[in-house]
């Protein structure tokens, strides 16, 4: 098996691409890369690229393509994650997609796979409109997940703190969020089909069957 890889991994809101970024980052050592990350910190830095960069997020827009661009060429040529990468939130148009194929292969890489956690819709849903909060320490919870429900009612099991639901988990914006995903996701996943290079894992939660199945589907692609 190939050592380095270099993966995309695509998923909508609430689809679990954050903890399933961990788990590949972590069994192949590879970096994690979240352009959501990245520019969170930069937007914190007192610069001209700074403000601009939290206009844009302050707004819910997407930051435009040079910068991203520019940030991810940056990265990549300075040597980090020469090992290889799990990309969270990059690309997010078909010209970053193609600014991020020609990086690479300045570097004589290339994109092994991208990873499309294609999740049924409905257990999106039910994974944010039963999710609760607590109000005071943050920790998630989830009534319709066994494994994720408080011990008692309401009531948060490491503070005491109360569950509340935030005002955004509701069905109505989720259908609103999971649209603009696939508007920008499905040109995306187009292009990397017609490479070859897209795969589509149907999970629904991480388990050590989901774990061992996601590690083997890896594997026999990079073999
Ligand atoms: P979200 O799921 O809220 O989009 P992210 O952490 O992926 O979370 O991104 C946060 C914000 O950062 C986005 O709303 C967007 O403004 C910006 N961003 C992240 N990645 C990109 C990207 N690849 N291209 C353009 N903007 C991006
Ligand atoms: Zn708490």
């Amino acid at each position: 098996m190939k050592k380095e890889k270099r993966i995309v991994l695509m998923g909508a809101p609430a689809s679990g691409k954050g903890t399933w970024s961990k788990v590949i980052t972590e069994k192949y050592a590879l970096e994690h890369l979240s352009t959501g990350d990245l520019l969170r910190k930069v937007r914190e830095e007192d610069t001209e690229l700074g403000r601009k960069v939290r206009d844009y997020m302050d707004r819910g827009a997407l930051v435009p393509d040079d910068i991203v661009i520019g940030m991810v060429d940056d990265l990549l040529t300075r040597g980090e994650a020469a090992d290889g990468f799990v990309f969270d939130g990059f690309p997010r148009t078909l010209a970053q997609a193609e600014a991020l194929d020609i990086i690479l292969e300045r570097h004589g890489k290339s994109l092994d796979l991208v990873i499309d956690l294609d999740v049924d819709e409905k257990i999106l849903i039910d994974r944010i409109v039963y999710r609760r909060v607590c109000s005071d320490c943050g920790q998630p919870y989830n009534l319709k997940t066994a494994a994720m429900r408080p011990k008692v009612e309401g009531i948060c099991d490491y503070c005491n703190g109360r569950l509340i639901q935030r005002s955004d988990d509701t069905e109505e914006t989720f259908m609103k969020r999971l649209k603009e995903y696939h508007d920008q996701a499905d040109p995306l996943l187009d292009y990397y089909q017609k490479q070859g290079k897209r795969v589509s894992f149907s999970i629904s939660e991480l388990t050590d069957e989901t774990r061992r199945e996601m590690f083997e589907l890896i594997e026999e692609k990079l073999s």
